[in-house]
């Protein structure tokens, strides 16, 4: 038998969306994504990527206080034991997707550790493939497979990935590789300002290299990167080489100035890129029409439609704009409704 609904995905939108769904009883299938080393460097562990992060002040519902309690009460033993120490006020990313994780669990969700790798949407059922080697029919599809970090694409970047090249400062920064050394951030944005502020808690210093001569950035978030005394912004500068050893890892790095050319060279135990996000849309294999900048286009306003009738998308896989938890979680809840309507058209449901 077909599944009714599968979604794709286990950020805010693919959980929200399964919480909608399991409640209309629509018996939601959901994939988290595989744990594998792959999905390790390129950041697509299941729980995406705000299980990459540490406070989460901007979602509603979790304004300051010790969380503590309620998350041994609410959460499954296994799963909480497994999870970094409480930090006493509001919420942090991980805990936030191990509540949405549950609460979608709680209404009957089943959920697949392993990804989807390619999908069939020119014909009826739906058909997709895991990684694992399972194939599946599916009458409806809810894509919720978020976006990934993006690096420079520089060789050096590459040949020093896991030995002082990361993209996610939250996952691997605390690694004794990094501590009390100078460290390198690339980039501009809310991002590059957060990982900065985050290393500079283990760094002895903390270089924010950003191609110019102003931050993109929030205010709020750059104030806090110009009044740490531990980062020092290297403003109009873009990565050339990453520079190391096999044995020793990064050592340093080679900058070039965007605006007269000249380089120099910083030494640095570790580089972060912070410089944006690529959608994960590999699996859908050019089924679905894209944007521009080859996120998965809504085709029908304020609706979470795709180019094939059936197949919703929510979140940061479709969103270049907002990409915030809340954001994310708001179109996840529209395409399981837009699903169920769908769906009861159909005569499926
Ligand atoms: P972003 O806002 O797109 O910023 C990317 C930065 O990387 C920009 O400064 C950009 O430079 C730079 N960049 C891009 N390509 C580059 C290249 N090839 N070489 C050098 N630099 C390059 O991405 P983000 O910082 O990941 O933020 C994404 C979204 O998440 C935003 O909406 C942000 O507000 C949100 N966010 C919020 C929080 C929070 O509120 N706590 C935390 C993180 C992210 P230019 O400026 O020159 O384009």
């Amino acid at each position: 038998m077909p599944e009714t609904l599968v979604i794709i995905g286990s950020g805010p939108a693919g959980w929200t969306a399964a919480i909608y769904a399991a409640r209309a009883n629509l018996k939601p299938l959901l994939y988290e994504g595989a744990i594998t080393h792959e999905n390790q460097i390129n950041c697509t562990l299941p729980l995406g990527q705000l299980a990459l992060t540490t406070e989460v002040e901007n979602y509603p519902g979790f304004p300051a206080g010790d969380l503590e309690s309620y998350l041994d009460h609410s959460l499954n033993p296994e799963r909480r034991g497994t999870m970094a120490p409480h930090m006493k006020e509001g919420v942090s990313g991980p805990e936030l997707m191990e509540l949405m994780r549950r609460q979608a669990l709680n209404f009957g969700t089943r959920v697949v550790t392993d990804d989807i790798v390619s999908v069939d949407f020119s014909r009826r059922p739906f058909k997709l493939n895991t990684l694992g080697g399972e194939a599946l029919e599916a009458a409806c599809v809810i894509v919720a497979s978020g976006a990934k970090a993006n690096y420079l694409g520089l060789p050096s970047e590459d040949r020093f990935k896991n030995r002082g090249v990361s993209a996610c400062a939250v996952c691997d920064g605390a690694l004794p590789r990094f501590r009390k050394k100078p460290l390198v951030v690339i980039g501009g944005g809310d991002t590059a300002v957060e990982e900065a502020t985050y290393l500079s808690k283990f760094a002895s210093k903390v270089f924010l290299v950003h191609r110019r001569d102003q931050l993109r950035a929030s205010k709020v978030m750059a104030d806090r990167a110009m009044n740490d005394p531990k980062i020092e912004i290297v403003w109009n500068n873009q990565l050339t080489e990453v520079l190391g050893s096999d044995q020793a890892g990064v050592t340093g790095v080679k900058l070039k100035n965007t605006v007269d050319g000249t380089e120099q060279q910083r030494d640095a135990g570790g580089v972060f890129l912070a410089i944006g996000h690529t959608p994960n849309v590999k699996f859908l294999n050019g089924q679905l029409t894209t944007t521009e900048k080859g996120y998965v286009r809504w085709t029908v306003p304020f609706r979470t439609n795709t180019s094939v009738e059936g197949v919703f998308a929510a979140g940061d896989v479709a969103d270049d704009y907002y990409r915030q938890a809340v954001t994310a979680a708001g179109s996840g809840c529209m395409a399981a409704l837009d699903a169920e309507r769908w769906l009861a058209a159909q005569g499926t449901h």
